[in-house]
């Protein structure tokens, strides 16, 4: 078998049998196919597409191209959850320990922001100390002790997901639904959790644009999982507008342990307690769902949740104090608003738009391996359907420094609409889509 015969047949339209895409995927991860046929595979996967069928190989083949966690003797109800990603989405920093709070044991591997997309491994380590590099044993050990793990991907698991994933990132070839499905759940798969909840989200500040491609995405997704033996459930979210107020690492983590400590954006609480509660009814915690987010919240109000990420800190070195004194996490040294022009209700706070100006402030990076400041971002002050007058903060700018504060005011000024007329909110969820 050639590769080359693949890349032909894929850019021809053909769909790939077991044993090509296996072949294919062996070579990826031994280094026997070179980066630029990998690279002319992946564009040709994204002009022709694949089956179901071929999706569901190409994931289990990168799920098996390396280890496998096994969390079978150390946290055998373990749930795990994914979210494709977004703009403010700090779910995994309230969902993690809320879970494990209620009896649910997580590891949750995680990775960097790219694009306009945040990484929960920039915000968590945005606090001072935090280790995110766990090596098997530690994430194993720390599971069974205190049910919480919150760490980079182990270079073991899914290698070839991460070599086709760094390539696909300087190709153009990310945006592709079977190259997405099988990226995130071979490693999903590998990870070894027997349940997963996915949060795919939908609109400006998320991969897929429109509800009905992320429900598509979704769908795909839960079928893989169910056909590699993981109960699967996906919810379709919102990414219209971001989430909860904050978007920037240590703002986000700020506002996680605010919601942790029974605050937060009303938003942001409910986005949390919605995706714990389908965690705790795949694992056996709940009757379902809804009775699932009763416990959740029980659990959050309760302060145990708070208790559970304090042990996390603990557990991997992090500024335990944070969770009674925000002010030691990083902070920017230039502040400033940006006003309302007109009174009315905002209809817009368009995510991607926040999401390049947060990237741009020093948030995020143009391409792996940059360096981002922790301490920058932007913390709205309104949310879609809110009233506002004209001279109100639509949002506070955290900045390194005046210049820089002063592009930011600008790039974001289009990305608020403000209208005369009444706007209502938008929705959290859109779809539920379970096997
Ligand atoms: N997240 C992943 O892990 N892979 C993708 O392809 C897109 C988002």
């Amino acid at each position: 078998m050639r590769a080359v015969d693949i890349i032909i047949r894929k850019r021809d339209g053909a769909d790939l049998t077991a044993e090509e895409i296996d072949f294919l995927v062996k070579g990826i991860a031994g280094g026997e196919i070179p980066d630029y046929q990998i690279a002319a595979w992946a564009m040709a996967v994204v002009w022709r597409g694949m089956t179901v069928r071929e999706t569901t190989r190409l994931t289990l083949a990168m799920a098996e191209s390396g280890g496998q966690l096994d969390l079978g003797g150390w946290a055998p109800g373990a749930v795990d959850k994914h979210s494709t990603g977004g703009v403010g989405d700090k779910t995994t920093l309230v969902v993690g320990p809320v879970a494990a709070a209620s009896g649910i044991p997580v590891v949750k591997m995680s990775g960097r922001g790219l694009g306009i997309s945040g990484g929960t491994i920039d915000k968590l380590e945005s606090i001072p100390g935090f280790r995110t590099g766990l090596s098997r044993e530690e994430i194993l050990r720390q599971v069974k002790e205190i049910g919480l793990v919150a760490c980079t991907q182990t270079a073991e698991l899914a290698p070839a997901d991460g070599k086709l994933y760094a390539l696909r990132d300087v190709t153009g070839t990310v945006p592709s639904l079977p190259l997405i499905a099988s990226s995130v759940m071979s490693k999903k798969i590998a990870s070894g959790a027997r349940a997963i909840v996915l949060d795919v989200k939908a609109g400006s500040g998320a991969f897929m644009g429109t509800v009905a491609e992320a429900a598509v995405l979704a769908h795909w997704m839960v079928r893989i999982g169910n056909r590699a033996g993981r109960r699967t459930v996906a919810l379709v979210s919102g990414m219209f507008q971001p989430l909860g107020f904050a978007v920037g690492n240590a703002l986000e983590v700020r506002e996680a342990v605010e919601t942790l400590q029974g605050a937060g954006p009303p938003d942001f609480r409910e986005h949390c307690l919605t995706i714990a509660g389908h965690m705790l009814h795949l694992g056996g915690r709940a009757r379902n769902p809804r009775l699932g987010r009763a416990l959740a919240g029980e659990t959050l109000d309760g302060g145990s949740a708070l208790a559970k990420f304090r042990a996390l800190l603990r557990a991997q070195g992090g500024e335990e104090r944070i969770c009674e004194n925000l002010s030691l996490l990083p902070a920017a040294p230039c502040r400033g608003i940006l006003a309302a022009e007109r009174s009315g209700y905002l209809a817009e706070a368009h995510a991607g738009k926040i999401g390049l100006a947060s990237v741009r402030l020093g948030a995020g990076r143009a391409k792996k391996g940059d360096a981002i400041d922790p301490a920058v971002g932007i913390v709205l002050r309104a949310k879609v359907g809110d009233r506002i007058k004209e001279g109100d903060p639509l949002c506070e700018i955290h900045a390194s420094s005046p210049e820089s504060l002063s592009q930011a005011q600008d790039a974001l000024r289009d990305a608020f609409i403000v209208k005369r007329s009444k706007v209502d909110p938008l929705p959290l969820f859109y779809r539920t889509i379970r096997g």
